[in-house]
Parts: C-alpha cells; structure tokens; sequence
C-alpha cells in the first residue's frame, strides 16, 4: 500500500518553504499521494525520507522496461483506469515466439520478416519490438544460442521463456545488458529467480495460476529489492484473462494494492487455433490492459491493425497529434509547383500530404501552427485566420522557393481569402477542394496565374 498524505508529511521538512510550488509542506504531501505532484519538485527531502517517498509517489502500476535501442519497450506508469481520464504512458510490448526446436534457417527467416513489418504513421515508427524465446527441452546449450542468434540478427528484445532457472541463467549470460525480461517465476522457483533478476539487472515475470496467488510472489520480489515486475495470472480463458487484467488494474489504482502494481504478460498465442484469432484477443487487451501480449507469429495484416490500435489508445487525448509548422516538399517540387497551405494537425497533414503524393504533382505544403487543431475548428478557434496564415506564409521562406505567387489554401477556410491577400500584397490566394481526396484532380488542373 502506498502512504497517506499525512504519513508523507511526516517525512517531509514541514518549512513550508513554498519551493516546490504549493505554499505548505502538507498542501505538497497531499498532491504527492495522489500522484498531482513529483517528489524531485521538493529540494530538501532528506535521502532517508527520499527512499520511503519514491515509493509513495511512484504509479499505482510501476513502470518497466524491457530490450534496449530502438525497440525498447517502456511499460506500465499507467495512473487511470479510463484513458479519458487522462492519458496511458506505456503502450504494450507485442511479442513473437521462437522455439528452441525450430531450425537456424527457420530462426533466421522468421527474424528477417519480422524486421521488415515497420510502418511510419504521423511520423511515428509503429512496429512489434520482442521476440519471445521459448525453450522447450531445457537444453541450456541451445537456448544460449537462440539467444544470441537473437541479439546478432536483430535488434528485438527478448523474452526468455523456461521451466528451469538454469536455462534462463544460459540466456541471461548471452544478453549483455540487453534487458531480456525472464520469464517466469513460479513459487517453486521464485528465490532462484529473483537472484538471478538482480544478478542480470532484468525485470522479472511472476506466474501463479490466480491473482491471488500472485500476490505472494510480488511480496516476495519486492521484499528482496525488485522493482521491475511483469504479472501472469496464468489465465488461458479470455473471459478469466479479460477479468484478471481489469481486477489487477483496479486494484492498484483503486485500492492502492502495490502487490499487483505491475504490468502484465499475455499468451494469446496460447489462446486460439490461429493467428486471426490471436490478433482479436490481442486487441482487446491492448485497451484492457495488456502490458505484453505474446504471439505465435508476426504477418502484416496482424500486426499493422494493432500497431494501430495501441497508437490510438496511447495517444494522449489531451494533446492533439501534431507535426512541425514549416514548408514540405512532396514530389521533388521546383520553382513552378504550388503552394499549399494548411494546419499542423497531424491527421490534416498526412491525409493531405498523402493526396499531394497520390497526385504526383510536386508541391509544396506549408503547414502551420495552429495548435494541432484542424481546419474548420482552427478557423472558428481564429488559429487559422487570413492574416495570421497570410504573415505565416511571408515568414515561411516560401517566396524565395517559388516564382510564382499564388498560394492555395483549404476550401473551408474559403472566408480568409481576402485578408490573407491584405496580408501578403502581390501574391493571389486561390481556394482549393475542400476535400483533400479532390487535391490530385485539383492540382493536375492547376496553373500559376
Ligand atoms: Fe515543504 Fe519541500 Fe515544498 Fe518547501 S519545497 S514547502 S520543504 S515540500
């Protein structure tokens, strides 16, 4: 359980000094204890204090990492139940697993697909991070090698699945600081484990065949000093699976359980007779609240829709999606392209960029701040007006691009017209579509006046 307000204030100077931004040491301990503040904000907390309050302020589900560089994971944080709330820190891990049986080509195969399915959305790089290494004969031997083989063709990170901590520790030894989660520990092997945890600096996975049942073995890890944590309630039901993950949820925000604080590890790949069926199970737990979901295998059609569905689920909702205002060239444009202007929405952007690129007319597209608000609500938010766009475009640079002076700008912002050219004297402002799916005709058309 975490502290109260009160216990914080205990351990807090009690000067009221005001630094940290509330006028009391007990205004301050309150927003500590429900996560509204950061322990670093308070300069004089003593070490001793320091230790006992990072654990009160840390989130209800702790944070985990798992793998490393591009591809490294970054679970858990999560502080709401609902992400309307507030937002989710830590998108899912999604996983594929390798058996210790497969052969090197089928390894080496399996690892080159995977690595192709990368796909960049609102200039984001969306793409599955682990690879899940599972051994199926306790050949420490040949999971070490797996391991490797792993590490060297790929930059994925790892999850080392085994019955048997010296297998792990084979996996383990070949992982040089590269964050492999082990997985998992039973309580039959639970104090082999959590040394091995601390030996490697790994997080480690808990499995028992219940919440309940997990909760001892969190204790326990905890207690010996591990705070990076991944939970397995063993279910293999997706009506038992969907249960646990909301019961782990809500008893770490709502009743402050920090034996369950932690994120989780799913099997769908265990769950259903195919890939399709694994992606559905996948989805829902990527809104509910999947912290690992493992898969038997990685195909585009699988992973791209929940790639997609984590992005969405993961943004915040507070902040909208944006990309940096300034010119884009699409389809190498020259001196005689158009100019187009529009917002710095990202969705606007890429659904208007991605009608300029369909066209093949090369074009210029300058984007800007409008808060990451679209057009029409930019427009009527006055994000979006005639002589803010119009002293946007003198800014921009985009003069010295062109020889030409005609900029065309959104058909919904139509009504700007007359003062962007009161803006920009010279220049003619041309409406265009006001659907981007009209941009291609629209521009194949077009000519400077
Ligand atoms: Fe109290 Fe620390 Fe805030 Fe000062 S900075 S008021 S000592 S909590």
């Amino acid at each position: 359980m975490g502290l109260t307000g009160i216990q914080i204030f205990k351990l807090l100077p009690k000067t009221n000094c005001k630094e940290c931004g509330v006028p009391t040491c007990l205004a301050f301990a309150m927003n500590l204890a429900s996560g509204k503040a950061d322990l670093d904000s308070c300069p004089y907390v003593s070490d001793e204090a320091r230790e006992q309050l990072a654990e009160a302020s840390a989130p209800p589900i702790r944070p985990v990492k798992i793998g490393y560089g591009a591809r490294k994971v970054g679970i858990g944080g999560e502080t709401v139940l609902f992400r309307h709330e507030k937002t989710f820190y830590g998108p899912p891990g999604f996983a594929a697993v390798l058996t210790t049986d497969m052969g090197d080509d089928v390894i080496d195969a399996k690892l080159r697909k995977w690595h192709t399915f990368n796909y960049e959305r609102v200039g984001l790089m969306l793409r599955p991070e682990l690879v899940a290494i599972k051994d199926v004969d306790g050949n420490a031997e040949r999971f070490a090698q797996v391991t490797k083989k792993v590490y060297d063709a790929s930059d994925f990170g790892c999850i080392l699945m085994s019955d048997s901590p010296n297998v792990l520790k084979a996996g383990v030894s070949v992982s040089n600081g590269k964050n492999p989660l082990i997985y998992a520990a039973t309580a039959g092997t639970i104090d082999a484990l959590i040394e091995l945890a601390k030996e490697g600096k790994c997080p480690l996975a808990l499995k028992a065949d219940s919440v309940e049942a997990l909760m001892p073995l969190s204790q326990k890890a905890v207690s010996a000093g591990l705070k990076e944590l991944v939970l397995d309630t063993g279910a293999r039901s997706i009506k038992q699976l969907f249960e646990d993950q909301v019961c782990i949820r809500r008893a770490a925000l709502l009743k402050q359980n920090r034996d369950l604080g932690f994120p989780t590890i799913t099997f769908p790949c265990e769950m259903a007779p195919d890939l399709d069926g694994e992606t559905l199970i996948a989805s829902m737990l990527v809104a509910k609240y999947g912290g690992v979901m493992v898969l038997s295998d990685i195909e585009g059609e699988n992973i791209f829709p929940l790639l997609l569905e984590r992005l969405n689920i993961y943004t915040d909702p507070q902040r909208p999606m944006t990309v940096t205002p300034g010119i884009y060239e699409i389809n190498n444009p020259g001196p005689d392209s158009p100019v187009m202007v529009t917002t710095n929405f990202s969705l606007t952007y890429f659904i208007v960029s991605g009608e300029i690129e369909s066209s093949r007319v090369p074009s210029y597209l300058v984007i800007v701040d409008s808060e990451g608000l679209s057009v029409m609500t930019a427009w009527a938010a006055g994000k979006f007006s005639g002589d803010y766009v119009g002293g946007f475009i003198k800014k921009s640079g985009i003069a010295e691009k062109t020889t030409h002076k005609n900029v065309i700008i959104p058909g919904y912002a139509a009504s700007i017209s007359g003062d962007m050219e009161e803006e920009l004297p010279g220049w003619k402002v041309k409406v265009g579509p006001r659907e981007a799916a009209h941009l291609p005709k629209y521009l194949k058309e077009w000519k400077p006046e």
